[in-house]
């Protein structure tokens, strides 16, 4: 079988020490913390080239990384080997008479299958196989160009969040979502954020993303993954901040407008793209401005406070073209003045709905985000949308799929779905 190093676990009994020698002494940087609740362990997880260390930390006495430090004190727990095929892998074992603890794979970490061979088997050593998640799973390519007519788009990533299946998902019961998207150990459902570039007259880019300003506590609730940032697919594209021209907001919620503003050094706020005007919609901006106890969570105002104050805020009050091809029109619902964006040119359509639509699991009317302020309006607006973007054959944006980036929408008898 072919085997690649996946990771190396190493017990710790207290994770400030062991953060100040990997993070501070070596200079290593360190994922958001992952818990596995069933283990009563908390993973740090140390990127190091193409395999990374994990940092397990017992967050109870009974956890069983407790107990072996209790018998061995900390240090190596485990090493992780990736293979393709875990059912084989486990079958060729078995019929060389390797002692396993596990016959069969059993589901580990964001979807992927694990099993463990017993030590006595590896030479003193625990070794864990890993099969990654399936494909469906996984997240399609960050950086994907498109032609409408004769704009350019480019759908760029700022990386994942990890957002509360109960907040994404409303009145759906778990059983029928987790089907489709799986949830980590916290109901937690893996999301991207894809900020999409439009290059004609001018080049904008519409929402960007969650950001760099949150802090490690931020970053751990969210499950921040920035392997693929906005700065790094903007590169990828061949694009610097200094070539936007226009930034357009579907609305100012933090995984949209978090990556409006910087800090610099100086540690204080600035404009991430120095030359852009920043386009809002101004009954947004005022909700935005003056927020309640329910709105509160999902609004930071350093994302968008600094572009007012830096003179580069351009509110605009109706539904309108923003530049040649390229209009706004309100869809209320998920905020009372959310907005998508429709792309026309040479009679060809995009659109990019954002939380309208937000994943291609949202496509049946009634799968509405329990997040939504105005839950009826979405679903009016959705159902309008859906007949809007078939009729058109417009290519639909779907910013927080992992899988899907892009799709045409047509209806099956009395399905929607995303044709190919
Ligand atoms: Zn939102
Ligand atoms: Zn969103």
């Amino acid at each position: 079988m072919k085997a690649t190093l996946d990771h190396v676990g190493v017990a710790v009994g207290d994770i400030r020490a062991a953060l100040s020698f990997y993070r501070d002494a070596l200079g290593l940087e360190i994922e958001a913390a992952e818990e596995v609740v069933a283990q009563r362990v908390r993973a740090h997880f140390v990127p190091v080239g193409p395999a990374s260390l994990e940092l397990l930390e017992a967050t109870a006495a009974d956890s069983p990384i407790a107990r072996f430090i209790d018998k061995r004190g900390p240090g190596l727990h485990h090493i992780t080997l990736r293979v393709d095929d875990l059912g084989a892998a486990l079958a060729q074992l078995k019929a060389r008479a390797v002692r396993l603890i596990d016959e069969a794979p059993r589901p580990g970490a964001e979807g992927a299958l694990v099993a463990f061979i017993h030590p006595s088997s590896a030479h003193g050593v625990l070794v864990e196989l890993k099969q990654a998640a399936p494909r469906r799973q996984q997240v399609a390519a960050a950086v994907a160009r498109y032609a409408v007519g004769d704009l350019q788009l480019v759908s760029l990533s700022d990386g994942i969040i990890r957002l509360d299946g109960g907040l994404m998902f409303g009145l759906v019961p778990k059983p029928l979502w987790e089907k489709r998207t799986p949830a980590d150990e916290r109901n937690r459902v893996t999301l991207t954020m894809r900020p999409l570039v439009v290059r004609g007259t001018r080049t904008m880019i519409i929402d960007a993303g969650v950001g760099n300003k949150g802090d490690a506590k931020f970053d751990s609730i969210y499950g921040i993954d920035r392997s693929q940032s906005l700065d790094r697919t903007l590169a990828e594209a061949g694009l610097a901040p200094e070539d936007i021209d226009i930034v357009l907001a579907t609305h100012l919620h933090f995984d949209h407008a978090g990556g409006f503003t910087v800090r610099d050094e100086a540690g204080r706020l600035r404009p991430r793209f120095p030359r852009a005007r920043y386009v809002v919609r101004r009954g947004e901006w005022e909700d935005a401005t003056h927020l309640n106890e329910r709105s509160r969570g999902s609004y930071h105002v350093e994302n968008y406070a600094p572009l007012a104050e830096a003179g580069v805020l351009e509110l605009v009050d109706d539904d309108q073209t923003i530049m040649p091809g390229v209009r706004v029109r309100r869809t209320g619902g998920h905020t009372m003045h959310h907005q998508a964006i429709w792309i026309e040119s040479k009679g060809e359509h995009a659109v990019y709905p954002a939380d309208l639509l937000p994943m291609t699991v949202h496509l049946p009317p009634n799968w509405i985000m329990g997040i939504d302020s105005y839950p009826m309006d979405t679903l009016a607006a959705k159902k309008a949308f859906l007949e809007e973007a078939a009729a058109k054959e417009a290519l639909v944006f779907f910013q927080h799929d992992p899988a899907t980036p892009a799709g045409r929408i047509s209806r099956q008898s009395d399905t929607w779905q995303i044709r190919p």
